[in-house]
């Protein structure tokens, strides 16, 4: 499969300024921090198409993307890049915007088919399994992904993925992937794993 384009096309910080529900949309979700930019830009192939800031929090915008692939069976699909949550550093009144944004779009998008949630593999906090808890009720497809792999060791990765998997009491069905954009490990299994949730 052939990555043919990838576009942005806005950026909203409120449920009036989101793009009409249009096409099917995977959202990526996660702690400031986890590496959601640069894992965003290693799936597309692209250097700075979503922001790598060493600032955590500083995104906090909703970021709409078009993607379009070679492969047939896959549609023309909007990435979502959500604020990262959980940065202790902005104002109260910033997070007390910014959460209900995230829930609002969450809850109530009807063309979100997929959430793409980023945990860090080293370091997961009980933040992150309440998180992977309240969008499992959300019902819609979840892919979890661990970011940063290249910092495991090798006899640390089953152990990362197994106690993520127990933590947050997922089943068999919910794909738990490593992921590093430094190497671009895990690329091609994710894009595998958007595939079975789109496929047309
Ligand atoms: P975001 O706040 O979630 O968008 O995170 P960024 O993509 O801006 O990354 C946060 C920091 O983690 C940056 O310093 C990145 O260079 C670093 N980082 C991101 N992904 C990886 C990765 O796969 N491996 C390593 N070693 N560092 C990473």
């Amino acid at each position: 499969m052939k990555l043919l384009g990838a576009e942005f096309i806005k950026s909203s910080v409120s449920p009036e300024q989101f793009p009409a529900d249009r096409l099917p949309e995977i959202a990526f979700v996660g702690r400031s921090n986890v590496g959601k930019s640069s894992l965003i830009n290693s799936l597309l192939h692209r250097k700075k198409l979503a922001k790598v800031s060493k600032t955590p929090g500083k995104t906090r915008a909703i970021n709409f993307f078009t993607v379009r692939t070679s492969d047939q069976h896959l549609p023309l699909l909007s990435l979502v890049d959500l604020p990262g949550y959980g940065y202790a550093k902005v104002s109260k009144t910033m997070r007390a915007q910014w959460g209900p944004m995230i829930e609002q779009y969450l809850e109530q998008r009807q063309s979100l088919g997929a959430i793409i949630l980023l945990i860090e593999s080293r370091v997961w906090m009980p933040q992150d399994v309440m998180t992977v808890q309240w969008v499992q009720s959300l019902g819609c497809g979840l892919i979890i992904v661990l970011t940063k792999a290249d910092k495991l060791r090798q006899s640390e990765r089953k152990p990362a993925v197994a106690a993520v998997r127990n933590a947050c009491g997922l089943g068999p069905e919910v794909p738990i992937l490593l992921y590093s954009a430094e190497t671009h490990e895990g690329r091609d299994a994710l894009w595998g794993e958007i595939r079975t949730q789109f496929k047309t």
